[in-house]
């Protein structure tokens, strides 16, 4: 009888093989190696096993292979980034006022909340913009929503918490809620969005901790939010004491330039979390975006924020704050606004002519994302693999919690010029799949 248990020579043999005095091989067994006794064992880190670790959960694999291809052939019509053209960006304008920015007076670590002229600008922006009330005290700036969607998940939620999204939702595409350990539940959405009272049954299901919706032309389906949705939403939310994250980068964009309500500004019970970003209105590459919270939340964040990397750079947010105040803005909006249609247009106008009858979609009076369902049955992943042959990619429609045969256009990133020639190509790809 040997006095020593299995799992004590499991441990003694693993700790040989980290010394490096024994090897071992698939196959052949394990061996003393040819280790010189008294000379350092050198071994490189297991950076396999570091970069399998932590708690981040790898991109959707569909978005990796569209970031690839798009790296890979730059000349590829892009209907996949959810972002703007650089001729629909303020390029001169931002330029310009970087020229004329007078030298910052100190350049050490800013306030936790961000930069106070950007949070002034911003309060007065969302005063005349959103109908939103607030005061600098109430704003954190960002690196964009993202962050802020990063920073809620993080350090207001916990592990196991269960959260509401719309579905299909562009939050779908976000390992970060499954990241911070979140489970998540759609609320299913039709052209006008989610139907609140859907909410109810939810709650009761799984005790929902938060809802998430971005209400205004949404991403990925370009819906707009009733009004009486609207009011029914916060009026539930009050009702349960839920509180309700407005993801609000698109409101903006509007082709009629109509100030629908934002929740926030109907909010009479404080039960909205606002967060809104640059992003889709100007540069996504500016990186600025903000939250508008009650102030202990705004304090809890801005101190996560300071753990995390002591705030965003003082230089984009002094342009972001002259951008918004300087009498460019609403010029640019204008401009935007147009352009944006015009680019819709010249979407739907090739999708009827290319593809009469075998695709079905609601037309969007904002925003950037148009949502199609494909008539015949196709596989996701054939499509986007025979579209990238023929050059053109977009985002299938699974990515955001959907059903194979829906497939997300964005009109805002691809050339007006280049929109016929894409569906034409994405035309060549669907049909050589129905044959
Ligand atoms: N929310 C929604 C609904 C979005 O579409 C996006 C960008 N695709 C974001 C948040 C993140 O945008 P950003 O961080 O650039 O502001």
């Amino acid at each position: 009888q040997l006095g020593v248990n299995r799992s004590t020579v499991i441990l003694a043999f693993g700790e040989l093989r980290s010394m490096g005095i024994i090897e071992s091989r698939p196959g052949s067994g394990t061996h003393v190696s040819k280790y010189k006794w008294g000379a350092v064992p050198k071994h490189t880190p297991n950076w396999k096993r570091y970069a399998e670790g932590g708690s981040f959960l790898p991109n959707l694999p569909f978005l990796r292979r569209i970031r690839e291809a798009l790296q890979q052939n730059p000349d590829l019509i892009d209907f996949a980034s959810g972002e703007l053209s650089a001729d629909l960006s303020p390029l001169g304008e931002i330029t310009e006022l970087m020229g004329a920015q007078p030298s910052p007076s100190y350049l050490g670590y800013d306030h936790p909340q961000g930069y106070m002229p950007l949070r002034q600008a911003v309060a007065s922006y969302l005063d005349r913009y959103r109908g939103v009330q607030t005061t600098e005290s109430s704003v954190l700036i960002t690196s964009g929503s993202q962050q802020s969607l990063y920073l809620i998940t993080q350090c207001l939620l916990s592990p196991g918490d269960a959260v509401a999204i719309e579905d299909p939702s562009y939050h779908y595409s976000l390992p970060m809620f499954q990241s911070a350990g979140l489970r998540i539940f759609g609320l299913p959405a039709d052209e006008g969005g989610i139907r609140p009272e859907e909410i109810r049954s939810l709650v009761k299901k799984h005790r929902i901790k938060m809802i998430f919706v971005n209400p205004n032309f949404q991403n990925p389906t370009g819906a707009l939010l009733p009004d009486d949705r609207r009011g029914k939403l916060l009026e539930i939310a009050s009702e349960l004491g839920l509180p309700i994250v407005e993801d609000d980068p698109y409101s903006l964009t509007d082709y009629d330039g109509l100030d629908r309500p934002s929740l926030k500004s109907m909010d009479r019970v404080g039960s909205v979390l606002y967060i809104g970003s640059l992003s889709k209105i100007a540069a996504s590459g500016l990186r600025v975006g903000w939250m508008v919270a009650p102030h202990s939340i705004v304090e809890r964040l801005a101190d996560a924020r300071q753990q995390m990397d002591f705030g965003l750079s003082v230089i984009p947010q002094q342009v972001a704050a002259r951008f918004l105040e300087s009498p460019y803005f609403e010029p640019h909006l204008e401009r935007l606004r147009m352009q944006l249609r015009l680019k819709r247009d010249l979407l739907i106008d090739a999708l009827h002519q290319a593809l009469p009858k075998l695709i079905r979609f609601h037309v969007p009076q904002g925003g950037i994302h148009l949502w199609c369902q494909l008539v015949p049955e196709v596989n996701d992943a054939k499509l986007l693999e025979e579209a990238i042959k023929k050059g053109v990619v977009f985002v299938p429609g699974s990515v955001y919690g959907s059903d194979s045969g829906y497939v997300r256009f964005t009109f805002g990133r691809a050339k007006a010029e280049n929109i016929g020639t894409g569906i034409a190509k994405f035309a060549e790809a669907l049909r050589a799949l129905i044959r």
